[in-house]
């Protein structure tokens, strides 16, 4: 009989171990579902949306050389899931875990209904290198830290990644149910299309994610110690919206990484610090999974207690964060990121440091206000990872920077952007400083002091 496999955030044929399973029982008939329907699922910002709208029109792709229909539609998943199911008269359908509360409640859901309908559900881990509860610590619970929790991945096995499935025999017409038109699913701006810097900057897409791990390998990682704090050159693999899409599996990354690392005593360290830092993605889902409020909730409780300002409150805030999310604070490596994130849906990670630490600190923004805007703006938005790094930024996550770690947004530009050349790209003309840097570091200090008060 018919396989189904469910594509979610997984949009690769390479590394995928649910449509590997599905190949190997019958032939496959692939499903995308757009689901904004099911309770407490995020959904998804402008810049994302059209990530997926490329991103779909880029499986279809790789799939049609695999003879694969994908059937797009749009609604609640855990009903549209068992209808299709039955409609194809399936066997079984596949899937790889997602690891959300809301996710793993529309899954669970969707796979008890296939069970009433007498069908199987398979799932796999494919999109992290461990499940969140596979890394534990000796008292059994989720990690906090990160170092200790990169230090079990590393010493831990990492299953290889899998081969590129071969090419299937066509599945009959009349098996194939009718889905929707890409178009319909609504994921490009319908007035005013603000996505041409976005489809300069970016091809998304398995194949293309392919090739840039492979110049990852020939030319950034061996430099990657020394410039992957430089938004000012291309130091870094620039790989996260593909790693967030699954177009590129992150088995496959840190395979070629140490590959890498073992072949080319000169690339070793490089390539063992962008495995480091990929880590980072499998923590902040460790830290998602194990703390489900992490999105709404500081998991430093006394921060609660923190007089944060809001843009609603008072028309001075509202005005900080309007010129923070237009580029127009005043600090040329801040403004530079945030014209950088609008044009081109990505920020350097030492700039979202700078650019998040000034909304928080400086201007004492709510963390949450920046989260949304960079959930709307970035291409490679991820819920674990946004929330976990505002959260580090704003010194309120489990392993947070210390709160008086204000990063000067001045002297981070002469360190990392010495010539100016990131700024004058982005940011070409200097605005007014909207901030005193030292007297709001002082009062950011005191706010601080404020709220231990409280709590
Ligand atoms: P590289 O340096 O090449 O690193 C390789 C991969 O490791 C990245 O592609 C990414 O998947 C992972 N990675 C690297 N740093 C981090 C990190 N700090 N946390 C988690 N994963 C990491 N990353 C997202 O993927 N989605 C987000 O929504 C996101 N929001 C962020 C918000 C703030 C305030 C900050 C400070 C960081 C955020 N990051 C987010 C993390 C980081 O900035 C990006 O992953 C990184 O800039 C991507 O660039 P790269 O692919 O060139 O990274």
């Amino acid at each position: 009989p018919v396989q189904l496999m469910w594509f979610r955030d997984d949009l690769r044929t390479a590394d995928n171990p649910a449509l590997t399973s599905a190949l190997s029982a019958g032939p496959v008939i692939a499903v995308f579902i757009l689901d904004e329907d099911s309770p407490g699922i995020r959904p998804l910002g402008g810049a994302a949306k059209w990530w997926l709208h490329q991103g779909l029109k880029s499986l279809q792709a790789s799939l049609v050389e695999l003879g694969i229909p994908l059937v797009l539609s749009k609604g609640s998943a855990d009903e549209k899931i068992p209808a299709l199911a039955k409609q194809t008269k399936a066997g079984a359908v596949h899937w790889n875990r997602r690891y959300g509360q809301p996710e793993r409640e529309v899954d669970t859901q969707a796979k008890t209904a296939l069970r009433d309908l007498g069908l199987e559900a398979h799932s796999y881990p494919g999109t992290l290198l461990h499940e969140p509860w596979e890394l534990m610590t000796k008292n059994e619970t989720g990690y906090k830290v990160f170092t200790p929790f990169y230090n079990a991945l590393r010493d831990s096995t990492i299953r290889p990644p899998l081969p590129a499935p071969a090419a299937q025999d066509h599945v009959t017409e009349s098996a194939i149910p009718s889905g929707l038109e890409l178009e319909e699913l609504e994921l490009l701006p319908a007035t005013m299309d603000w996505t041409a810097g976005l489809a300069e900057r970016w091809e998304p897409g398995e194949v293309p994610a392919r090739q840039r791990l492979e110049e990852v390998l020939e030319s950034i990682a061996e430099d990657y110690p020394v410039h992957h704090d430089r938004p000012d050159l291309d130091g870094t693999s620039a790989l996260s919206p593909a790693l967030r899409w699954g177009h590129l599996g992150a088995h496959e990354m840190w395979d070629a990484l140490g590959r890498l690392a073992a072949e080319n005593p000169k690339a070793a360290e490089g390539a063992t610090a962008m495995r480091r830092q990929l880590a980072w993605r499998d923590f902040c889902w460790h830290l998602y999974y194990h703390h489900p409020h992490l999105p709404e909730r500081n998991l430093r409780a006394e921060f609660d207690h923190f007089d944060w300002a809001w843009p609603e409150d008072d028309p001075q805030t509202a005005g900080h964060v309007a010129a923070w999310q237009r580029g127009k604070t005043g600090f040329r490596l801040v403004d530079a990121g945030m014209q950088q994130l609008w044009q081109t849906g990505w920020m350097h990670n030492r700039v979202r440091m700078v650019a998040a630490s000034l909304l928080v600190k400086n201007l004492q923004v709510h963390w949450k206000v920046g989260e949304r805007w960079f959930w709307d703006t970035l291409v490679d938005a991820d819920i674990a990872c946004n929330t976990a790094n505002w959260q580090w930024v704003a010194g309120s996550g489990a392993d947070a920077a210390p709160y008086f770690r204000v990063f000067n947004p001045e002297l981070q530009a002469k360190k990392f952007d010495p010539q100016g050349s990131y700024a004058s790209r982005f940011a070409p003309v200097a605005a007014e400083p909207i901030v005193d840097l030292k007297q709001s570091r002082r009062e950011a200090l005191d706010a601080y002091e404020q709220m231990k008060l409280r709590g």
